[in-house]
């Protein structure tokens, strides 16, 4: 699983990492909450482990940016020195699936992150075969996108393509994260399929103002599929 562990302490951060790349994971690590959420939002990670006391933000506030503003259902594990059941009601008010407090034993922290991608995976099976935006409709078990009951007809990295970006309206998808995730590679290739891609989307979904979305180009980074109220 891919790791991304919001830790300011250095030395921790790189012990609890190493630990995790030990017990099979990848971990990338960041020091404060900017640097992790600009993370979070171009790259993509399986699970977050997320201190609270940071140089910039609260820990809290950070999740909070995950789960409003990204609207992402990532799990989260919140690992922290405060103890006090006024705090962890606080952090899993904020949206944390788990809490553990300092230091952190990495045998339950392991098993901890286990049970938590269990239940993650299992809810993704029982999530329902359709998604409806609008007047979108994708049936992902047939692999059909009709708007307004229209059926369109896609190659299936469009579909691809389209099912990612409807089950993330309004976060930003950089070119590598889309990448990563439609084509399943995360290495440079040319990041102008993407755009190619893109842009046959919009036209041949007809995502536009006049069907309430749009596919913002975010310049430098990548897009961002957004509702559009009129
Ligand atoms: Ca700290």
């Amino acid at each position: 699983m891919k790791i991304g562990l919001l830790e300011d302490e250095v030395e921790q951060a790189r012990n609890l990492s190493a630990s995790l790349v030990e017990k099979g994971h990848a971990c990338e690590f960041f020091h404060t909450g900017q640097s992790f959420l600009y993370a979070v939002t171009h790259n993509s990670y399986d699970l977050l482990i997320m201190d609270w006391q940071l140089p910039d933000m609260e820990g809290t506030d950070a999740l909070r940016a995950v789960r409003k503003e990204l609207n992402w259902k990532i799990p989260v594990i919140f690992l922290t020195q405060r103890d006090s059941e006024e705090d962890i009601i606080t952090a899993l008010e904020a949206g944390a699936d788990d809490y553990l407090v300092k230091p952190a034993r990495i045998g339950e922290l392991v098993a901890r992150i286990s049970a938590l991608s269990r239940r993650a995976s299992s809810e993704e099976e029982e999530k329902d075969d359709l998604i409806v935006q609008g007047p979108f409709s994708i049936d992902l078990h047939a692999r059909t996108i009709s708007c307004h009951g229209e059926p369109l007809t896609l190659t299936d990295k469009d579909f691809d393509l389209a099912v990612f970006m409807f089950q993330n309206v309004g976060r930003l998808l950089s070119r590598n994260h889309l990448l990563e995730r439609v084509w399943g590679v995360s290495t440079e290739i040319n990041t102008r399929t993407v755009d190619t891609h893109v842009s046959r989307l919009r036209r041949k979904l007809g995502v536009n103002p006049e069907n309430g979305f749009r596919i913002k180009t975010i310049y430098q980074h990548g897009y961002r599929l957004e509702t559009v109220t009129r």
